[in-house]
């Protein structure tokens, strides 16, 4: 497992709730707009954590955290990734949030089958046509969509989360909704403001985020396709 950083933060939007992310190097993708551009590409500052020092860390800590974050990157690209979330739970028992991007619907359905997961937050990027150019790579749309599929129906607690981005108007939001609608109301998912990046820019002509009028509107007109919808970033 290439571990490329661990930090303390919020589970989701829970207030009082602390868990560990840990940070998977390596991303099949480029968006523009990541946070974590460091980490994307394994070859570049390779940084790695001795996986039996952080789960003694774990242990140790067990107590003052409530759950354990693995983001990335891409943690699905890990090839013993169901092994390592397995020695987490042995380790502390605490439940995992996995951040996915949703490009290996197979990987995901391990980790329900072998219940190593307890909640799991997927981006979905765009609306179908703009997804490779936010992206930056080609993208297997269908696998995407039978992600979107597994978490519906894995009976784990789920996020879809959508970074309204310059790039995407609020049509674009609205179609990307109702993808993730589709076949169904997902239980929750998450609209959230843009943040321009440092770095990265040179991918796209960088933009200033949406006005807070336009994303309030924007959530609004999709609020009530899912159970509950949420809004960061403003
Ligand atoms: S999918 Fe996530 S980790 Fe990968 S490049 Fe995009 S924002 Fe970064």
């Amino acid at each position: 497992m290439y571990i490329a950083g661990v930090q303390n933060n919020s589970f989701v939007d829970y207030p009082g709730k602390v868990s560990m992310v840990i940070f998977a190097g390596g991303c099949n993708w480029n968006c523009y707009y990541c946070h974590n551009r460091d980490i994307i590409n394994p070859k570049k500052n390779r940084v790695i954590y001795s996986t039996e020092l952080l789960l003694r860390n774990l242990e140790a800590k067990s107590n003052f955290l409530d759950g354990v974050v693995i983001s990335g990157g891409e943690p699905t690209l890990q090839p013993r990734l169901a092994e390592f979330m397995g020695k987490i739970k042995a380790a502390c028992g605490l439940p995992i949030k996995l951040d996915t991007n949703g490009t290996d619907p197979d990987a995901l359905m391990e980790l329900i089958r072998q219940k190593l997961v307890d909640f799991i937050a997927m981006d979905v990027k765009a609306p179908a046509e703009k997804y490779e150019k936010i992206v930056g790579a080609k993208v297997d749309l269908d696998e995407i969509s039978r992600s979107m599929a597994v978490i519906k129906l894995s009976g784990v607690d789920y996020e879809f989360r959508t970074t309204f981005c310059p790039e995407l108007t609020k049509a674009d939001v609205i179609k990307t909704c109702d993808w993730i609608s589709q076949n169904g109301k997902a239980r929750r998912f998450a609209l959230q403001q843009y943040r321009p990046p440092k770095g990265g820019m040179e991918l796209l002509k960088p933009q200033k985020a949406h006005s807070k009028e336009l994303v309030q509107e924007t959530f609004d007109a999709v609020r009530s396709k899912f159970g509950v919808a949420v809004l960061r970033g403003l």
